[in-house]
């Protein structure tokens, strides 16, 4: 899309603008501090209060890099929500769809969400999640499923299982307990 063109290369001048600032006060850290004051001003909307700390460094680390590297813009449409807000929308999506087993492959009730845990986040635009699906991984940031291209989970170990859609029921993720492949 254009837009999204234009936006990216704005985005990108203005962290190019900003990080003489952002280096003098964060040093080492600046072209990150930069890429992340660029990108709030582009989505301004978004929030990543409440992410789990290595989902929140992974998440920033990745976009950093996919600005400066490849102009590549990855906002957060959704990441940390508390079990109110997650039971509300599965109970919202169950009256939408009229079937439980059919909200599953959408929305997952709070128990089983990766949103309320806090390592869930769903991007935007969809040139920046395919930025993330192709580079996540170095973040240990995967895509989960086949019918949702914003979502993507932090999984610092060993990569998960990639799904069909949320409602499949998840190998189980203690150590151990894993099935035998
Ligand atoms: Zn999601």
């Amino acid at each position: 899309m254009r837009r999204d063109a234009l936006y990216a290369r704005l985005t990108t001048l203005l962290a190019r603008l900003l990080l003489p600032v952002a280096a003098l006060r964060h040093r080492r850290r600046g072209r990150h501090v930069a890429a992340q004051w660029a990108l709030g001003l582009r989505f301004p909307h978004e929030d990543l209060r409440g992410l789990a700390p290595g989902a929140h460094a992974a998440f920033t680390a990745a976009r950093t890099e996919a600005l400066w590297r490849d102009r590549q813009l990855i906002g957060l449409t959704s990441g940390h929500r508390d079990s109110a807000v997650q039971w509300r929308m599965f109970l919202t999506e169950i009256a939408r769809t009229g079937s439980e087993a059919v909200a599953r492959q959408r929305v997952l009730p709070p128990a089983e969400s990766a949103h309320v845990v806090g390592i869930a986040m769903d991007v935007r635009p969809v040139e920046g999640a395919r930025w993330l699906e192709a580079h996540g991984w170095r973040f240990g940031l995967y895509r989960r499923y086949d019918n949702e291209w914003w979502h993507f989970e932090y999984w610092p170990g060993e990569p998960p299982q990639r799904l069909p859609h949320a409602g499949v029921s998840r190998p189980n993720r203690a150590p151990g307990r894993r099935p035998a492949a």
